[in-house]
């Protein structure tokens, strides 16, 4: 492409909004034929049925999961307190969120607004209006997360045409060991561990993949050397004095020791595991989320052969997530969450920069929704808006052919998690 006309359009794109119509296309003076090909990559996005490959259950509007009203659903992680959900409402992404969500439902743009449209229309109503209004046809729950009137994955069915499990493992070993405390049972590292397999076994084929929050549970550095030895104790250490609900968190041999057990398993069913990485909420501490500390995992021969999907774009780490998957087999990345709980700016950069080494095939959208019906709507319609920038920008700087965008955005949005997850239903088309 010519250098000058690249400048002007460079210049022009930046100022007009990221779906340019044709109108904005006549602004952004292009040839003829380079607005066609843009108009056909954004008609792909546009119209693709997206595979969402995390999210979380939706709950009733009376949980008691919903502490802070509809602002909650532009915090991020569990620990919405009064100073997350004051935060939440003075930023970019609650902003563009409110309108994006006002304009969905025909109301005002105001929190009062969207809130009493809400309560009036009632959780069926706007579960169906967000749902179509995403345009996704396949959901994968991580259903691990402890919360008051959760929708069981069937429910989610009533809305999409399909709905799979994700299993969150540190929640199976903690849900064995609050049941353990209420029939009384006193655990070895052997009996235990062999009630975690068996529970991981009895669902594995059932399951679309395995998830992990080890990230959260003191950072993705993994112990490849604890010992037997060694979980006993985090175990013993666990049991004093538990009370439900049981957490594993502050007991690292035990959490390396089962993480490891997970992997053999994953291995043997061949399962993705999901791995939290980059950010969340306080619980977390983001130093030890950088996807780097995970090189143990990923030199070790044994786990050579697991497929890890690193969530949320590592945000911020996305450039070490994209070199990551760049030199291991074994690395796939996903983009939830940080679309789109970022400013635009921030989700184009994580999009980019994950792009930057990692093959595309590798690149994956989901939403992370959880709890709000909205968060999956935002979650599809800011990924579409993203996707297409990114792409837009690979094919004006040359990288991509429009044919090339075009196949690369169905990858990005759908194909990629239908072949990685293996998903395969008539209910969904392969676009
Ligand atoms: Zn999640």
């Amino acid at each position: 492409m010519h250098f000058s006309l690249q400048l002007t359009m460079l210049f022009a794109v930046s100022t007009l909004a990221i779906l340019p119509n044709p109108t904005a296309i006549e602004a952004l003076k292009l040839t003829q034929e380079e607005g066609m090909e843009l108009s056909e990559l954004r008609e792909t996005v546009e119209e693709i049925e997206m595979v969402d490959g995390h999210c979380h259950n939706l709950v009733e509007f009376d949980s008691n999961s919903i502490t802070g009203g509809f602002v909650q659903a532009f915090t991020v992680g569990a620990f919405a307190d009064a100073d997350a959900i004051a935060f939440a409402q003075t930023s970019l992404s609650f902003k563009k969120g409110l309108r994006d969500v006002a304009e969905l439902y025909g109301t005002e743009v105001s929190l009062q607004g969207v809130e009493e449209y809400r309560r009036v229309s009632g959780l069926q109503s706007i579960t169906s209006t967000c749902l179509k209004a995403a345009k996704i046809s396949a959901i994968l729950i991580d259903d691990g997360i402890q919360m008051d009137k959760k929708n069981e994955i069937e429910w989610h069915k009533n809305f999409i045409p399909f709905a799979g499990r994700i299993l969150r493992t540190e929640r199976v070993a903690e849900q064995i060991l609050e049941q353990g405390l209420s029939n009384g049972s006193s655990w070895t590292i052997d009996s235990f561990t062999e009630a975690y397999v068996s529970k991981l076994r009895s669902v594995a084929k059932e399951i679309y993949a395995l998830k992990s929050i080890v990230a959260y549970y003191g950072g993705l550095e993994i112990n490849l050397n604890v010992t037997k030895t060694e979980a006993e104790e985090s175990l013993r250490q666990v049991l004093i004095n538990a009370t439900k609900p049981i957490y594993i968190l502050h007991h690292r041999n035990l959490v390396d020791y089962l993480f490891l057990q997970s992997l053999e398993i994953a291995l043997s069913y061949d399962l993705p595991m999901q791995i939290h990485t980059g950010f969340g909420d306080r619980l977390l501490d983001l130093r030890k989320s950088n996807p780097l500390h995970f090189r143990s995992v990923l030199e070790d021969q044994r786990y050579s052969k697991c497929r890890f999907v690193f969530l949320h774009a590592s945000h911020p780490f996305s450039k070490e997530a994209s070199y990551l998957a760049s030199v291991y087999s074994q690395v796939y990345l996903d983009f939830g969450l940080a679309i789109p709980k970022l400013s635009m700016h921030g989700m184009i950069s994580a999009v980019k920069d994950l792009l930057t080494l990692a093959p595309i095939h590798k690149v994956m959208f989901s939403t992370d929704a959880y709890t709000f019906p909205e968060t999956f709507y935002l979650g599809a319609k800011n990924s579409r808006e993203v996707v297409f920038s990114v792409l837009r920008d690979a094919y004006i700087d040359g990288e991509l052919l429009i044919s090339e965008a075009v196949e690369a955005a169905k990858d990005i949005l759908a194909r990629n998690a239908i072949r990685f997850y293996k998903i395969s239903s008539s209910n969904i088309t392969v676009p």
